[in-house]
């Protein structure tokens, strides 16, 4: 069992609001408003990454924004989806092509054939395109034995560093809980396959309703080429996806200039509640605000550099984000994963950016070496709009 907390009541009154018997793991799930729920992973989730799901329940069914990563996390969204209404599941808006999004529809379309799959065309090329086979964490036939290869490796190391004596005790924890959690994750890929978008939008499409309109845009390129978000112009909520990323960013093949002013267009929404990618909700800009800051010391620092073509690993050695990593959290450990999920890959891309160069989707993401499966042929219907 897990408990539901209200974030809205979390960050105001500080106290979970309900609770609920059915099983989101390795989701935690939140109230929202009593018809809009977010399923995310908790602060002591230790898996794979695996992006926030959103629940909004119109009058004829749900909308959903993203999935989750694999068949496993896309049967607790139905589950969930059922505790909280008989209603279908009638479209799932992926926000971009990252695996940890679009890779839980297998089992909600299993579970409702006729569900819409949205995206923009560039997140639909990503889904089905080398890049997400390339990154190793594409679905298929011959999926499940190598993803259990990487798992074995990933315990293995983790055992080794449970075993080391100076290993810090609450780093030992840490990897307890991850060990147990790298298992059921083996569990809930099983089974997982790519199922491709069936519309694909240029700019908007709305998901019309009396009270609860789904504005669905694309306002730019941002941490990828084709991220869309969902916009409730009457509720003022926004899930953005990987846009914004919290605590710390990820930034994996990113456009920094296209970045910065579509967070200025979300900033100019004038929402009151933010729900990210990953982490919690927000009610306000400063998360925002920290990003573009962010953002702009690395064009910044890199600039000159890349003008006078100093190679990008001699670039790598003259820079010095660490106020701007400080901004994300203080903690060792926080440090780290600011560096290694966001500053370290785009360094390279915002150099190439700078210099007029191709932006690599994916790069710096973590590369398995398994074997790949070929990816299904699109074949969604584009709206012009
Ligand atoms: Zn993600």
């Amino acid at each position: 069992m897990r408990s539901i907390a209200s974030a809205a009541a979390l960050m105001l009154a500080g106290a979970p609001v309900s609770a609920q018997t059915v099983d989101v793991a390795p989701f935690t799930a939140h109230e929202i408003t009593p018809r809009i729920h977010l399923l995310s992973t908790p602060d002591d989730y230790y898996g794979p990454a695996i992006g926030n799901v959103v629940l909004i329940e119109q009058r004829d069914g749900f909308v959903l924004v993203d999935s989750g990563l694999n068949a496993g996390n896309g049967r607790a969204v139905v589950r969930y989806a059922r505790s909280l209404s008989p209603k279908p599941i009638k479209a799932v808006m992926i926000t971009h092509w990252h695996n940890d999004h679009p890779q839980g529809i297998s089992s909600i379309r299993d579970a409702y054939p006729k569900v819409r799959i949205i995206a923009t065309r560039q997140t639909e090329a990503g889904m089905l395109g080398p890049e997400a086979f390339d990154i190793g964490y594409a679905p298929g036939p011959k999926w499940d034995g190598a993803m259990n290869m990487l798992i074995a490796k990933n315990k293995e190391q983790l055992q080794k560093l449970l075993e080391a004596p100076d290993t810090a005790p609450d780093r030992k924890e840490r990897i307890r809980k991850a060990l147990v959690q790298f298992d059921a994750f083996a569990g809930d890929f099983s089974g997982s396959y790519i199922v491709p978008p069936t519309e694909t939008f240029e700019r908007q499409l709305l998901i019309d309703d009396p009270d609860m309109p789904v504005q669905i845009l694309y306002l730019g390129r941002a941490n990828t080429e084709g991220d869309a978000i969902a916009w409730l112009p009457k509720q003022k909520i926004v899930a953005t996806g990987d846009i914004v990323v919290s605590p710390i960013p990820f930034g994996f093949g990113s456009y920094s200039g296209d970045w910065i002013e579509t967070i200025g267009k979300i900033k100019a929404l004038g929402f009151t509640t933010l729900i990210p990618g990953h982490g919690l909700p927000q009610s306000d800009t400063a998360y925002l605000d920290r990003l573009i800051a962010a953002l702009t010391d690395l064009r910044t620092q890199i600039a000159p550099y890349a003008k006078a073509g100093m190679p990008v690993d001699e670039v790598k050695k003259k820079v010095d984000f660490s106020k701007s990593i400080d901004t994300f959290g203080t903690t060792q450990r926080s440090r780290a994963n600011t560096q290694a999920l966001f500053f370290d890959p785009m360094t390279g891309s915002v150099y190439r950016e700078l210099r007029g160069e191709p932006i690599v989707q994916g790069e710096g993401s973590p590369e398995p070496d398994v074997p790949r499966d070929t990816p299904p042929k699109p074949s969604s219907k584009h709206h012009k709009s």
